[in-house]
């Protein structure tokens, strides 16, 4: 790293920051200028990745076909979303072995025969367990959940993506990204009393809104920030998730390196130090702050005090002295039904025992929990860890419920008890999303997010318009008592300790393995690779959908129930494009059959072409594919026997997908030719025997009454590109050169 951060500082001509010396030494060629920040697409060699167990599935599908023994990076899965919180730990996670296990078995030997590390459902949440056992300073990391920018409370670039990404880098291939903006955080002064580093990130969505952090990385410095825990630190990356930041980061310090020794790193702590002027940024960016960063916060944390975030978005911002006049005058319901701590946002050792020092002392005062109240470990590290030291022992006696080491209610896993799920409620959690429904399904819940020092004060209140900086509570005696500030440790005196973290190594040659599953299965099904294309010109392809208007990749492929699908390609593309609006009837699903003239949903109509022998193309409007980067996506289609998607613009990461399935994606040069594609139209492409970057291809609209329109068509692919298309798909190319 350190020649690396040398040549990129003679290339960029000024000092750097942290993410800049990170990022530059994780190109995948050599630099040959500096880049534009927002502007310029660079091409990354990340060191790590990470999946959890839902978006594993369709990764490690794909992954099988390209045709590599085993990953080309340190990869791991990480078996956390599919458990459901209903009863406490023991039950939940045996019910969800169960439920689960075709998922479970399938993603254990997938994993055991390409060297990829296997953490078994209860070992912990995904970014926790990173945390505990890969993030390093000065690294660079992608992971299939958009809350992997955890790890940079360990300073790295950990950056959460797309199924398809992690494909791209487990294959081998190089990952691309914008060059991010840069966001500084000068942080100032310490932390006291009940103000825990929650509250950072709190504040600092406040001033920037769910969408300030967008294409950006929030790099946070300042003697303040080095003040703060390595995984408070952690709570803070991990939210960034919620202002749309690509990731957020802290320089290496003190605090990391007693992480790492007491988390059985210490090797990792003496290299990281070896090279600390490296892992930090350049000394005058501390200085001169507005010189480097687009744009620059200041916090003291002398004078922050706790937040309480809320409801239906994490970016509404109050100070809990203002909770009270917040909630009358917005109508909030003050009754607090449900509070819940922990989670892979804020379930440290360090979280868990000051929440603990507070149920204690509120023992100790004649209180108990006048709400529900539930703890997530993030860790199997962490729940034995605060098991030994007799912190569970604490919460059970104020009723508190230990969940699974899992998402739970965090993703919506939770089978919640309420007499009425139309009532207005609320509830607060130490996680991080708290957009409507996300925890319960309930358009009713009110949910806030705050510390879970705050969350616990306010479980023995049993009201969220409690203040225990200055508010007083009555006693079983009728005293009025007031709870003590929090005290805790940032990390275990006596040292972590667990008995079995959970963990499948895999196998060293994993050829004899079979990769488990069912020919049966409804939720799991191998994917066999998609044919090259065959030479010639596309002629005769039958018009599926001229979408009209707004089309994401959620109107193409939906979530919700067909979540359960993932790791079935066949069963989930019955759900391809029916959130689409077809342009001639102003319908969703509800398309023209050109074989029959019949109109039927739109999957069906694509199965009934491909059965046919004959090819389809759907034709969309402006941003075609915004949304998220699901490959779901690019691949229904491309099995749906869809061979382009023409439209007036696209949003770059579905083009990008269609691109790796084999896809053709081309957009109308003259965009008011979107109006003359015709119900009935058959389409030719013509041109792809000389299919070269930069020119314009031909589309010819066969309309039914026997006249033509012959338009151009313009496309992004580059050689590589071409090459993809040309063998039907990405990872075809990789399979072909794995072959040699
Ligand atoms: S605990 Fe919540 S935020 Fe964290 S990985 Fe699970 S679902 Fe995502």
């Amino acid at each position: 790293m350190p020649g690396k951060v040398d040549s990129a500082r003679k290339l960029v001509g000024r000092p750097l920051t942290l993410s800049e010396k990170i990022l530059y030494s994780h190109l995948s060629l050599p630099a040959g200028t500096a880049y534009n920040r927002g502007v310029d697409y660079v091409d990354f060699a990340p060191d790590r990745v990470a999946m959890q167990d839902a978006t594993a599935q369709m990764a490690l599908l794909q992954f099988m076909t390209c045709g590599r023994d085993k990953v080309a990076v340190p990869s791991t899965v990480h078996c956390d979303h599919l458990i459901q919180a209903k009863t406490g730990a023991v039950q939940d996670l045996a019910t969800a072995l169960d439920t689960n296990k075709e998922v479970y078995d399938f993603l254990a030997s997938i994993s055991n025969k390409f060297g990829i590390g296997f953490w078994k459902a209860g070992a912990g949440i995904i970014h926790q367990v990173v945390l505990e056992n890969y993030a390093f300073p000065g690294g660079m990391m992608i992971g299939t959940d958009s809350h992997t920018p955890n790890a940079g409370g360990l300073g790295m670039v950990a950056i959460g993506v797309g199924g398809a990404d992690a494909v791209d880098v487990m294959a081998g291939l190089p990952w691309e990204l914008k060059m991010p903006k840069l966001i500084g955080v000068k942080l100032t002064g310490k932390m006291s009393g009940w103000t825990s580093a929650k509250d950072v990130i709190l504040w600092v969505a406040g001033q920037l809104t769910v969408k300030g952090g967008t294409g950006a990385i929030v790099e946070y410095f300042g003697e303040g920030a080095d003040n703060i825990s390595a995984t408070g630190k952690g709570t803070i990356c991990n939210m960034g998730a919620e202002i749309g930041a690509t990731c957020s980061i802290f320089a290496y310090d003190d605090k990391m390196a007693a992480y790492l020794k007491s988390t059985g790193r210490t090797e990792v702590a003496e290299l990281a130090d070896g090279i600390r002027e490296h892992l930090r940024p350049d000394a005058d960016v501390y200085t001169n702050p507005e010189k480097y960063y687009d744009q620059v916060l200041e916090l003291n944390l002398d004078t922050l005090e706790p937040y309480v975030n809320g409801p239906f978005t994490p970016d509404l911002a109050t100070p809990v002295s203002e909770m009270k006049a917040a909630v009358e005058k917005n109508g909030w319901p003050s009754k607090l039904e449900v509070a819940l701590i922990g989670s892979c946002t804020n379930s440290s050792y360090e979280d868990i025992s000051r929440s603990a020092s507070i149920v204690k002392d509120a023992v100790s005062k004649g209180l108990k929990a006048n709400s529900e109240f539930t703890i997530t470990p993030g860790s199997e590290l962490v729940r034995f860890t605060i098991e030994r030291d007799g912190f569970i022992r604490q919460f059970e006696e104020v009723g508190g419920v230990v969940l699974a080491n899992a998402c739970g209610p965090c993703i919506g896993q939770w089978a919640r008890h309420i007499d009425d799920p139309n009532r207005k409620n609320t509830i607060i959690t130490s996680f991080n999303r708290n957009f409507a429904k996300r925890n319960d399904g309930l358009a009713s819940t009110h949910a806030f997010v705050a510390s879970p020092e705050i969350v616990t004060a306010m479980a023995i209140a049993g009201t969220i318009s409690f203040n225990p900086l200055t508010d007083t509570l009555t006693n079983d005696k009728g005293e009025k008592v007031k709870l003590s500030e929090p005290s805790g440790f940032e990390l275990p005196p006596k040292g972590f300790a667990v008995e079995d973290a959970g963990y499948q190594a895999p196998a060293a040659d994993g050829k004899g393995i079979n990769v488990l599953v069912s020919p049966d299965s409804k939720r799991l099904q191998l994917l066999e690779p998609f044919a090259a294309w065959e030479g010639n010109d596309l002629k005769g392809l039958k018009l599926l959908i001229k979408a009209k208007g707004k089309c994401t990749t959620d109107h193409i492929s939906m979530a919700g129930p067909w979540l359960k699908f993932r790791g079935h390609l066949d069963n989930i593309s019955n759900n391809m494009l029916i959130g689409a609006i077809n342009f001639y009837n102003e319908k969703t699903d509800t398309v023209k059959n050109q074989l029959t003239g019949e109109y039927g949903a739109v999957p069906a109509t694509a199965r009934a072409y491909k059965a046919a022998g004959i090819g389809s193309i759907v034709v969309g409007d402006e941003n075609y594919g915004e949304g998220s980067s699901r490959e779901h996506a690019a691949m229904e289609p491309r099995h749906l026997g869809v061979r382009a998607i023409l439209v007036r613009s696209f949003a770059r990461i579905h083009e990008t997908n269609l691109k790796k399935q084999g896809m053709l994606g081309l957009t109308f040069a003259d965009k008011s030719d979107y109006d003359k594609v015709q119900e009935d139209d058959s389409i030719d492409i013509v041109g792809l025997t000389s299919f070269t970057p930069g020119k314009p291809l031909t589309v010819v609209l066969n309309h039914k009454d026997g006249s033509k329109d012959e338009i151009s068509v313009n496309h992004t692919y580059n050689e590589q590109q071409i090459e993809w298309f040309k063998a039907g798909g990405a990872l075809n190319v990789i399979r072909s050169q794995v072959a040699k």
